[in-house]
């Protein structure tokens, strides 16, 4: 069998084995990605020389029998808003082209302290706001299922990339379903951790109470080893939580008896595609064969989420773009042509005497801040800033943003009253499968819509995961969401690993060859 058909954790297995060298291992997803990323556009940046070059480092210090990391040898996909020093850092963003930031993120860090060789950074949407990697401006991931469709988003490149075995695990991050969404567009299992639970340092911020990183690769055990070295205190993160990180990747494999599941009823209601029910209650049957007893359960707050979360998000995305002026950070405009239009203007306003709008012009900063921002940001950011905006300023501060506030604790607490009788809820990742591109590029509503079922994780803070539970008739994936109270991953990869010693759907190949 190809190097790229193994799981994480079985090609971890030839590495450490010394059946497989690192080099051999990172050649393979490259020549991978040689074959397919023109087709699928998972990545926006690969340096194969630097990833051979790690790849050999670690094999030669392997063979002289040095102490080697958890991750030895393996190759891991990073989106594409974790900075990395000195490499390119884009959020798939004119505005950061050409960034390149003077130090790692934290997980970056750790996967570097574990050997991991780092394959590539992947595409997303712009800024992580999207949920169909259509808002990158460096153009869309594309399905490996179906290439006229969607990847999901905003992690699409890192599902893509682990869909299409151009890499074996990859790193995303979820503010309202972007690792989840798009580990069910594609058939992968990933997984949001509970919020604290993997440090922000050096994620470029989109929404600071929701962001939060996290696994994505072909099993749960599989996740359970990227969880392993990503989780953790960080100092230099103040909302990360210093609890003591389980050994996921060993008890992983431990089956959960007497698991307890909760049906949000309010999640099979309109506009829940019959196929993606079918799959999701057939699930749940695996669940109970396996031992598991089912019960329904209400989220009354559940049907604010969207709403909520698109108060509160583009809040706190209004601020943390404030950044990106063209000074401080990002794109900045040409000075040259601005200056000379600049002067133009003031001379057409001298010569019609226009005093008072010669007065209004602004002032050269000013003016470099907008021009920065207009040509630096696409679309879907410009309408997540005016939103935030809007809801903090004077006036309707305490009609949206207190409000959305107010409501984000009641839908936390409706988890913790489920919570009480339930030991997870599983549901619904998304409500339909992937869409085509450029279905609803025209329609932000029913894109914010697609998140309905991911967001309230988000709101509330705990842990969720995507597994692959079955095909449409179209042949496209379809994704189980389990969710549990907080700081539990250790019960959301367990009953992950269950389901998948039940089910292969997991193992599935896309069509791509
Ligand atoms: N699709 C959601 C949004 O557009 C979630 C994105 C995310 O989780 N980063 O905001």
């Amino acid at each position: 069998m190809s190097l790229v058909e193994l799981s994480a954790t079985e090609l971890l297995g030839q590495l450490h084995a010394g059946r497989v060298t690192s080099a051999e291992a990172t050649q393979a997803f490259l020549d991978r990605i040689e074959a397919c990323d023109k087709r699928v556009h998972a990545f926006l940046r690969v340096d194969r020389s630097a990833a051979l070059a790690r790849a050999e480092e670690i094999d030669s210090r392997r063979r002289g029998d040095a102490p080697v990391g958890r991750l030895a040898g393996l190759p891991v996909a990073v989106k594409d808003l974790l900075c990395t020093e000195g490499e390119p850092t884009t959020c798939a963003s004119r505005m950061l082209e050409h960034f390149r930031p003077p130090y790692d993120a934290t997980v970056i860090a750790k996967l570097r302290a574990a050997d991991a060789v780092l394959i590539g950074k992947t595409n997303m949407d712009e800024f992580a706001m999207g949920g169909s990697n259509e808002n990158s401006a460096f153009g869309p991931t594309r399905n490996p299922w179906d290439l006229t469709r969607i990847p999901g988003g905003s992690s699409g490149g890192s599902a893509a990339a682990v869909a299409a075995r151009m890499s074996p695990l990859a790193v995303g991050s979820d503010t309202g379903g972007s690792i989840r969404c798009p580990a069910a567009m594609c058939g992968v299992t990933g997984m949001k951790p509970t919020y604290g639970r993997v440090s922000r340092y050096g994620l470029v911020a989109f929404a600071s109470s929701l962001d939060q990183i996290g696994p994505m690769g072909h099993t749960a055990r599989d996740a359970a080893l990227l969880l392993e070295v990503l989780a953790g205190h960080d100092p230099l993160d103040s909302t990360s939580v210093d609890v003591p990180v389980p050994e996921y990747s060993r008890t992983v494999t431990q089956p959960l008896d007497g698991l307890r599941l909760g049906l949000v009823r309010e999640h099979f209601g309109e506009g829940l595609d019959g196929e993606v029910e079918a799959a999701v209650r057939e699930a749940v049957r695996v669940y109970e064969s396996l031992g598991a007893t089912v019960k329904e359960i209400s989220l009354p707050h559940g049907k604010y989420a969207v709403a909520t979360y698109y108060i509160i998000a583009p809040s706190e995305a209004s601020g943390n773009l404030a950044r990106y002026d063209g000074v401080h950070y990002g794109h900045r405009p040409d000075l040259g042509a601005m200056a000379a239009e600049w002067e133009a203007e003031r001379k057409r306003l001298e010569a019609a005497g226009d005093t008072a709008a010669l007065a209004d012009m602004d002032n050269a900063l000013i003016r470099m801040y907008r021009r920065s921002r207009a040509e630096g940001f696409g679309p879907e950011v410009k309408r997540r800033i005016m939103l935030g905006t809007y809801a903090l300023s004077a006036g309707y501060y305490d009609a949206y943003y207190l409000k959305a506030l107010k409501v984000r604790r009641l839908i936390r607490q409706d988890f913790d009253k489920a919570f009480e009788s339930v030991d997870l809820v599983a549901g619904p990742v998304a409500p339909t499968p992937a869409f085509k591109i450029g279905e609803k590029v025209n329609d932000p509503l029913s894109m914010y819509l697609f998140d309905l079922y991911t967001i309230s994780a988000n709101l509330a803070g705990i842990g969720g995961i995507s597994i692959p539970c079955g095909f449409s008739t179209g042949g496209l994936p379809i994704g189980l969401q389990l969710q549990a109270p907080p700081f539990e991953e250790e019960r959301l990869l367990r009953a992950a690993h269950m389901f998948q010693t039940a089910t292969d759907w997991h193992t599935r190949r896309p069509p791509l060859d």
